[in-house]
């Protein structure tokens, strides 16, 4: 049974409520934990900060594990809201309060039977407590604050950014003038970029929840601003690709070209192949890898990236490319063996 039809409606009301910030994604979960589905297993994950970070696993339990597939969904930057509200969206769809629940009764069941979906809305809300902003529409501010909000603005050079770096230690800098929402702290004076160091509850939650759930599939929700491009959205294999095993390049190749087709067919404007990241930057590429290799050598990794803070996508958009991109992974990996 095929996913496309289901849960988009949202987009089609402009004045849809998505729980996207750290107080909404709470009292969404709030919710759900008072209504005992016997379908969701909610795990919290402290954050330094006093944030907790949930993990929302959806499932059948009368279904044998043997017989579904695992699949962990996450959105990993606290300045890429639209994977936090597709994860939301997914989350009351599978929970029985989307838009039209009766009409996706039976999408639902059969997803709770096939898969076990663990959906992390939020693997930072300390660091998504810093944006100024629900979504990031591209007319509220300009282009060069946001690259200051992202990664933050040096305080030994103020106008500048601060540098992207896997960690950095408050004692060893000159301390940022402005803190960039995409770090993560975790301890009284480390930060992480969650998308790098296995530190961060990004890692934290997957490493913890993989030997309950044994995940096949992981799929990454970003966002980027696609500067001088028609595009608006596209999927990246794992900077390491070229050296997997061929068997499993496939597998990471299909899972990709599944999402980009999907995405065509929806009416975006996908980059046409998948984007083996920074393939010609050895620096780059050996610094992801270290985080990564561990994870694409085991299992498809998937990451998508939908375009954040221009006007061409709209936030109600770049929501419904997220959600595409995790039903059609959904899709793909039910069609496996
Ligand atoms: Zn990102």
């Amino acid at each position: 049974m095929k996913s496309m039809d289901v849960g988009l409606a949202c987009s089609e009301d402009s004045d849809y409520f998505y729980h996207v910030t750290p107080d909404e994604v709470d009292e969404l979960v709030a919710a759900l934990q008072q209504a005992r589905n016997p379908n969701l297993t909610i795990e919290p994950f402290p954050q330094h900060a006093g944030t907790a970070v949930y993990a929302l696993t959806f499932t059948d339990p009368a279904v044998p594990r043997d017989r579904k597939k695992g699949v962990f969904v996450a959105r990993p930057h606290a300045h890429e809201p639209a994977g936090v509200a597709a994860c939301t969206e997914l989350a009351k769809l599978l929970a029985g309060y989307g838009p039209r629940p009766e009409a996706d009764a039976e999408w639902r069941a059969h997803v709770l039977k096939r898969f076990v979906l663990t959906l992390v809305p939020d693997v930072n809300p300390g660091g998504s407590r810093r944006a100024p902003v629900k979504f990031w529409t591209g007319t509220q501010i300009p282009r060069e604050q946001f690259k200051l909000w992202m990664f933050g603005e040096s305080g030994g050079t103020p106008g500048e950014r601060f540098p992207r770096v896997d960690t950095w230690d408050m004692r060893k800098v000159t301390p940022p003038k402005l803190l960039g929402i995409a770090y993560e702290q975790i301890n009284e004076h480390e930060f992480v970029e969650p998308n790098r160091d296995h530190r961060s509850t990004l890692f934290r939650s997957f490493f913890a929840l993989d030997p309950t759930w044994h995940y096949e599939l992981w799929l990454d929700l970003h966002q980027t601003e696609f500067a001088n491009s028609d595009r608006n959205c596209s999927v990246h294999l794992s900077s390491a690709h070229d050296t997997l095993p061929v068997d499993l390049q496939r597998g990471h190749e299909q899972a990709a070209r599944a999402i980009l087709a999907q995405w065509s067919r929806a009416g975006a404007r996908p980059v046409a192949e998948p984007v083996v990241s920074y393939r010609h930057d050895e620096v780059q590429r050996n610094f992801l890898a270290k985080a990564w290799l561990p994870i694409s050598s085991r299992m498809v990794h998937t990451v998508t990236e939908v375009q954040n803070h221009n006007p061409a996508t709209p936030p109600a958009e770049q929501v419904r490319l997220q959600l595409i991109a995790v039903l059609a992974a959904l899709d793909w990996l039910d069609g496996q063996a």
